[in-house]
Order: structure tokens, then C-alpha cells, then sequence
């Protein structure tokens, strides 16, 4: 699947879990184009895409296509995570209580500074990265966070690969490299406002009334 459709469909994820919670059983493309900012159309080949077609004039069962679309990206499952860098991110990543409400379950924080391991963040003791390889086995962790400085990400990574952690989320600013096997995504904080300096600019004729315009569609 394209990535922009993956990212497309964590939206639609978002909006139907919304809808499921006000306890709205049926939404159309159209609905969803006014929240998402995503053409109706998009939203349409998308779904079709996994077989999914709205009935003319009702529009989409939202909890079927809420349970279908969470099957498809995996997300009716608990998926373990450890992290590699007990620093300030690291730290405040552990602690975010949106992961209670999530599939996504941090089970190890690893470190490389003495000073650090052996101590508890949270509910979790912080334990040497050289052993993470070792200790995975038991953890079964899948998903690998990265947030240790730039000039130590590449070797977090050989070491969560090496742990058999099949994705990664790097958070360093730092272009890891990773075998075919592994998926990763960074998040470059820096690059993200960089963009953002951009669209000040370009959208500063546009009128304060407009209807508004997601700039990450
Ligand atoms: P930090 O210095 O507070 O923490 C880094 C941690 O990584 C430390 O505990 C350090 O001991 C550990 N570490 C260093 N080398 C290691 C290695 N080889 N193996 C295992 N652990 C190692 O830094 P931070 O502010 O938490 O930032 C972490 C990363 O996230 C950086 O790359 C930073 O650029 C990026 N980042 C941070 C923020 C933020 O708000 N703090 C925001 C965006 C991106």
C-alpha cells in the first residue's frame, strides 16, 4: 500500500473512532471530506481498495469500517515497543498515558550511560542496550524508538535489528539505514517546522474567514 494512502487511512481511523464514541452508525464520503479536508473521491478509491463501498445515499457502516480498517493496519492486536535512549524524549514518550489507549504497550527502556541503568522511569527499570538483543528475546518486542542523540542512532538501530525488532521510529535527526526486512519511519521535528516556515508565506493572503485549509493533506 502507498504510504500516503497508510497515512490517509490512519486519518480515517481517527475520525470513525470519533464518530463511533458520539454513536453515529453511518457516514458518507461527503461527511468525511468535510472533517478530513480529503476529497470525497480520495476517500472513495481508498476505501475501495480493501473491498469497502459505501451504499448510495447511506454512505458507510462506521463500525464495520472502523473494525475493518483497525484489521488492516494491524492494530487489533497488542503491539510491544521498547525504546533506546532514557533521556529527556525517552523519558516523556514512557510516561504519555495516550499508549493506554492504544494497542502500542512500552515493555523496555534501554540505555548506555551507567549512571542511568538499574534506575526505574515509571514502572520500568532502565537496562543496558548491550544486553537489549538478549533480554528481546524474552520481551518479544517488535516495534524499536529511538531517541538517543544523532551520532548514536545508527548504532541503536544495528542493535534493535539485531534484537529482531521488525520497526523502527527514529526520532534522532538521523537517516538510519536498516535491512529490507525492517520498516522505518523518522520523525524529524526540525524538517517538519522547516515545512511549516514555508506555508506562512504562502498562505498569508488568504482571508482569516476562508473555510480552512489542512496543510498535510
Ligand atoms: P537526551 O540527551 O536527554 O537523551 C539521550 C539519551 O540517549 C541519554 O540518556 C543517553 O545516555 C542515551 N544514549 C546516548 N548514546 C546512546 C547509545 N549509544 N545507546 C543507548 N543510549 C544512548 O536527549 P533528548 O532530548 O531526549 O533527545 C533524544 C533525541 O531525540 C535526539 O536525537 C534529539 O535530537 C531528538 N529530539 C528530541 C526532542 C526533545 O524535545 N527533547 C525533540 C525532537 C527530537
Amino acid at each position: 500500500m502507498p504510504e500516503p494512502t497508510l497515512a490517509r487511512l490512519s486519518r480515517y481511523l481517527r475520525c470513525l473512532r470519533e464518530l463511533a464514541s458520539q454513536g453515529v452508525k453511518t457516514v458518507s464520503s461527503a461527511q468525511m471530506e468535510q472533517k478530513l479536508g480529503v476529497l470525497s473521491a480520495q476517500i472513495r478509491k481508498d476505501l475501495s481498495y480493501f473491498g469497502e463501498f459505501g451504499k448510495p445515499g447511506i454512505g458507510y457502516d462506521v463500525q464495520h469500517l472502523l473494525d475493518r480498517l483497525t484489521e488492516v493496519m494491524q492494530l487489533d492486536r497488542e503491539q510491544r515497543a521498547v525504546i533506546v535512549g532514557a533521556g529527556n524524549l525517552g523519558s516523556a514518550l514512557v510516561g504519555y498515558p495516550g499508549f493506554a489507549k492504544s494497542p502500542f504497550r512500552i515493555v523496555g527502556m534501554f540505555d548506555n550511560n551507567f549512571g542511568k541503568i538499574g534506575r526505574m522511569l515509571w514502572n520500568l527499570e532502565i537496562q543496558d542496550v548491550h544486553q537489549l538483543p538478549e533480554i528481546n528475546r524474552e520481551l518479544q518486542a517488535t516495534i524499536g524508538i529511538i531517541t538517543v542523540p544523532a551520532e548514536a542512532a545508527q548504532e541503536a538501530a544495528d542493535l534493535l535489528v539485531k534484537a529482531g525488532i521488525r520497526a523502527i521510529l527514529n526520532f534522532a535527526p538521523f537517516h538510519i539505514i536498516v535491512p529490507p526486512h525492517v520498516a522505518a519511519r523518522n520523525v524529524d521535528f526540525l524538517r517538519e517546522l522547516e515545512i511549516l516556515s514555508y506555508h506562512i508565506d504562502r498562505l498569508q493572503g488568504l482571508s482569516p474567514d476562508a473555510d480552512p485549509v489542512p496543510v498535510d493533506k
